[in-house]
């Protein structure tokens, strides 16, 4: 099981397009204390803990706390970690202590360029915090292979979007996953610039594909999972609670990000652990397909059955979104033109990719088994 940990709800920026909701609140040990034991009577062969927040880096202490407290229980599960970070507050100590303890999973949140990540990426005084965040990026890809970075996609930067993919790789980020702001005001008129940009990014991507450069989109990359297997495999994603579940700051547990501190989604807590039937309730609930989506030919390959994100968008599971709508189908329409093409030049490391198992089954358990500088 992977947990994420909200250990704070402070942060120490206030980006423009921040949906948490900054209580003021931290997470109690007491909690974490309750979670770790929880998880090692469940006896699982490995478990991963993701620090998350506001900016989990603001709670330094309580992250080696945990860490000091798991080894100290000499478990047979064994605890990988990851974090979630806006980078500004990184260090070389750091730095040096994740290489030290099992860190597999850094999540980076750096938008693309300056002129870019300095439109929404603020202090609390408004400032941009590009040139520390560009910085800490290039130390912590020195030291660690897998660093995601996280990057937005709003109104203000669309028309940056390919060039922004294109700094990112320069820099040496092997994968960026980019998330649609879909609280924006989105219009009809930006449907052309979003297809100009995500063609342009497979574009790029399918150059360094031919180039036996291994880089990963998982905008794009999980389109094209969708065409071999015919269907959208939720397990990347928080699966409501099967594969990943959130822990708030108040010790319950939710099913994703985006629905803590909703009462409604509450699926367990750090002393109890998971309410299997609360679960169960939610996963039946979030299975009807809508009208719209019941006769579309490409229904296996969007994430409209996402209830997470239908939720937090039109406050009903089931009930999608018509600009996430709008934005799958581009996706899959130039994911496909670039897979065809790539196809049709025999690249051997998008057959590898995509129609070999072992190929991310291997990258799995190297990522897991700590393929770390
Ligand atoms: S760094 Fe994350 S939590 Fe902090 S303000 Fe930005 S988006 Fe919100
Ligand atoms: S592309 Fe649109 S209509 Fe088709 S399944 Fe997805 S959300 Fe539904």
């Amino acid at each position: 099981m992977e947990y994420i940990i909200h250990l704070t709800d402070k942060c120490n920026l206030n980006c423009a397009y921040c949906y948490e909701k900054k209580r003021n609140r931290d997470i109690s040990f007491e909690h974490i204390k309750n979670l770790i034991d929880y998880e090692i009577n469940q006896k699982q062969k490995y478990s991963i803990i993701v620090f998350y927040g506001g900016e989990p880096l603001l709670q330094k202490n309580i992250i080696k706390d945990t860490i000091a407290y798991i080894n100290s229980k000499k478990a047979k599960t064994d605890f990988y970690y990851g974090i979630t970070t806006n980078g500004t507050l990184l260090d070389n100590d750091f730095i040096k202590y994740m290489k030290e303890n099992k860190f597999i999973n850094i999540a980076y949140s750096i938008d693309g360029m300056k002129s870019t990540h300095d439109l929404n990426r603020l202090t609390i005084d408004g400032t941009g915090t590009f040139d520390i965040v560009e910085k800490n990026a290039k130390t912590l890809l020195k030291n660690f292979d897998s660093v995601v970075a996280m990057s937005v996609i709003t109104k203000n930067n669309l028309s940056k979007l390919s060039e922004n993919v294109e700094y990112l790789i320069n820099i040496g980020f092997k994968c960026i996953n980019l998330l649609f702001d879909y609280f924006q005001d989105w219009q009809d008129e930006d449907l052309d610039e979003i297809r100009k940009q995500c063609t342009k990014i497979t574009e790029i991507y399918a150059d360094k594909i031919l180039q036996e450069y291994d880089v990963e989109i998982p905008l794009i990359d999980d389109k094209i999972k969708t065409y071999v297997k015919n269907e959208y495999d939720c397990n990347e994603d928080c699966k409501l609670g099967m594969k990943t579940i959130n822990i708030g700051t108040d010790g319950n547990f939710y099913p994703c990000m985006q629905l803590v501190y909703n009462e409604k989604f509450i699926i367990g807590n750090c002393k109890d652990g998971i309410d299997t039937k609360a679960r169960i309730d939610l996963i039946k609930n979030s299975k009807k397909e809508n009208e719209i989506c019941k006769n579309c030919a490409i229904k296996k390959r969007c994430k409209h059955l996402c209830a997470c994100r239908n939720y937090i968008l039109t406050n009903d599971i089931n009930q999608l979104s018509p600009i996430v709508c709008e934005t799958e189908k581009i996706i899959i329409e130039v994911s496909d033109k670039m897979a065809e093409k790539l196809y049709k030049q025999n690249s051997k490391m998008f057959i590898q990719k995509y129609y070999n198992e072992n190929y991310n089954i291997l990258k799995q358990i190297a990522n897991i088994y700590g393929k770390r500088r």
